[in-house]
């Protein structure tokens, strides 16, 4: 509760972008106070401790969090990657927008058949690109297990499209 309480005084709401009629959550402040950075990350990997062999981390925000929840937990992390930036070998999935299109993908050979797969974003909208890289990890034949967020924005109800996959969800925050 003091996490959360320390959260809300910190991550900053700004309104109409990028575009109008969006509430932008930037969470950049947390980098500031070092402290607050800690507890986030002991409080992500808590809820992971013991239940993944693996951690994935979703360009960009997601390695801010996802790389430091990896060496918490002393398990490999793995990086997926919007599209045109990863030499060969690499998989690809292409997910839809509020407007457009967009694509990510993930090294090959990286992840193991059976791993237990943490998939890790800063912030959870309508799911979609959880969803994109959930399908990356069990295209591989490893298994997304957990997905975790520092910000839930339930009105979305990414929560709902994830379902599908049978893994725990967790974010710290919920708007
Ligand atoms: P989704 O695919 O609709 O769930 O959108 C989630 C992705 O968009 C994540 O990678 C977020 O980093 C990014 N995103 C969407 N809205 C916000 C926001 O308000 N603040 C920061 N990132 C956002």
């Amino acid at each position: 509760a003091e996490l959360i309480h320390k959260l809300e005084q910190t991550i900053e709401n700004i309104p109409d972008f990028p575009i109008p009629g969006i509430q932008f959550k930037d969470i950049c402040p947390i980098f500031l106070q070092p402290k607050l950075y800690e507890e986030v990350i002991a409080d992500l990997a808590e809820f992971s401790r013991g239940k993944i062999d693996v951690v994935c981390g979703i360009e960009s925000r997601g390695y801010l969090f996802g790389i430091a929840i990896a060496v918490a937990l002393d398990v490999p992390f793995v990086l997926i990657r919007k599209a045109g930036k990863l030499p060969p070998p690499f998989i690809s999935e292409k997910y839809d927008l509020e407007y457009g299109s967009a694509e990510i993908e993930m090294k090959t050979g990286h992840l193991k058949e059976g791993q237990r797969v943490l998939i890790h974003d800063d912030l959870l909208a309508t799911g979609g690109t959880t969803e994109a890289a959930a399908k990356l990890v069990a295209k591989q034949g490893a298994i997304p297990t957990q997905f975790s967020f520092l910000i839930d924005l339930k009105d979305l109800k990414g929560e709902e499209r994830l379902s599908k996959f049978g893994a725990e969800v967790y974010s710290i925050l919920n708007y």
